[in-house]
């Protein structure tokens, strides 16, 4: 049958791409950003405990409460801000679902989406599945006075139209571990103040932010709050994106749109997992801790491939980490990619997967990810192959 691709640009994810290839070619694997170390026993413990006590039927459709609560008093006290645990508070099926509803749930067709690029994969399908229209915004480059890829606010003003709707923002930022500061917060502000841009906020790795810096929530701040959905994942918080359980934190009149979403795409999500990370993160060590635990991983990967001819780039948060491979090769990102892996077993993915026009991107830099969410001797071993090249 002939079937009209409302996805036409769309093939097989970067990340599902590059494992595959790490795996034909017995690469590490330091591409698709997940740990290859397990989650905590005593989380395992719990969601094995909600298997026993019989928390097997349907949860209810906007999360158990108990989850709901912990979420709450979490953003309550990093943020400040108190999100209505019935009303306001939604988990969903990892944060691309909770992306997505809230995409779907906010535009259409007629209405512009601002995206700042390079951006993470599931923004621009949602968008285009909404009806709406993407307009790409680049990022910064990193310069030598400012070493990090930061948001160019002239431009994102100079995008703004009066079809525009939604604004879709990632801090920390994946993929160039990116973070906003005040002064973002500040220009963010002013910039929808008297707008009727809403924002998607993207903060999964929220917890996972280093040198001491604290995570700039946009449920920190009043103005942006009321009209944001601020979405994060656990998958990334207790090491377990295979899990995919995420939320999203909005006032009433946009949950209640997003919840119709929610619904009928999955109507609620694996009710065990749910028990189990309410009774896990209740207990705050097991995010407050995540900065050392991954400030550590960064800095043993960094150092490892300053003794080669990467050159890293600065990585304040997440557990990506950026390297310009321009002294190797001047070969294109993607091109890049597969020869590493093929060639000197080690997988990491192009920063070029991550912009609208792969090609376009690639003319101003020459820059791979690495993940470094790994056991100190994966990342021991992957440093010893690239010491090689
Ligand atoms: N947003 C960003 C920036 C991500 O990196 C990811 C996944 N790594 C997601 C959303 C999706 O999160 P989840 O796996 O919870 O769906
Ligand atoms: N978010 C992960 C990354 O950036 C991948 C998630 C996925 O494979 N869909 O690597």
């Amino acid at each position: 049958m002939q079937i009209t691709s409302k996805l036409p640009a769309v093939g097989t994810t970067i990340f599902t791409t590059m494992s595959k290839m790490a795996l034909d070619y017995k690469a590490i694997n330091l591409g698709q950003g997940f740990p290859d170390f397990n989650t905590d026993d005593k989380l395992q413990g719990f969601v094995s405990q909600a298997m026993a006590d019989g928390f097997n039927q349907y949860p209810a459709m906007a999360g158990v409460p108990v989850l709901r609560e912990v979420i709450h008093h979490k953003v309550k006290t990093l943020y400040g801000r108190s999100y209505d645990v019935d009303t306001e508070i939604t988990v969903t099926s990892g944060a691309t679902q909770a992306i997505m509803a809230a995409v779907l749930a906010s535009v259409g067709a007629g209405d512009e989406v601002l995206v700042l690029e390079p951006c993470y994969d599931c923004y621009l399908p949602a968008i285009r599945l909404a009806g709406a229209k993407a307009i790409t915004v680049p990022m910064l480059s990193p310069t030598a006075a400012n070493p990090f890829f930061s948001i160019d606010w002239d431009r994102v003003q100079a995008n703004i139209t009066p079809r525009t709707r939604l604004l879709i923002i990632n801090s920390p930022h994946n993929p160039t571990g990116a973070v906003l500061n005040k002064n973002d917060l500040d220009t963010l502000e002013t910039l929808v103040d008297n707008t009727n841009i809403m924002i998607l906020s993207d903060e999964v790795y929220e917890h996972i932010i280093f040198d001491g810096a604290a995570h700039l929530s946009l449920a920190s701040r009043p103005s942006l709050a009321e009209r944001s959905f601020v979405i994060s994942s656990f998958g990334k918080t207790t090491h377990t994106t295979g899990w995919k359980i995420g939320y999203c934190c909005a006032p009433k009149n946009m949950t209640t749109e997003l919840r119709k979403v929610h619904q009928f795409m999955v109507f609620t999500v694996p009710s065990i997992l749910q028990y189990g990370l309410a009774a896990y993160t209740a207990d705050p060590s097991t995010y407050l801790t995540l900065p050392a635990f991954y400030q550590h991983k960064r800095d043993h990967l960094a150092a490892g491939l300053s003794n080669t001819r990467f050159k890293v780039l600065p990585s304040p948060g997440t557990f990506f980490m950026l390297a310009d491979y321009s002294e190797i090769s001047n070969d294109t990102e993607a091109n890049f990619s597969i020869w590493l892996t093929q060639h000197h077993g080690v997988t990491v993915i192009p920063v070029s997967a991550f912009y609208e026009d792969p090609t376009a991107s690639t003319s101003n830099h020459r820059i791979v990810r690495f993940c470094f969410a790994k056991k100190d001797t994966t990342l021991d071993q992957a440093i010893e192959r690239l010491t090689k090249i």
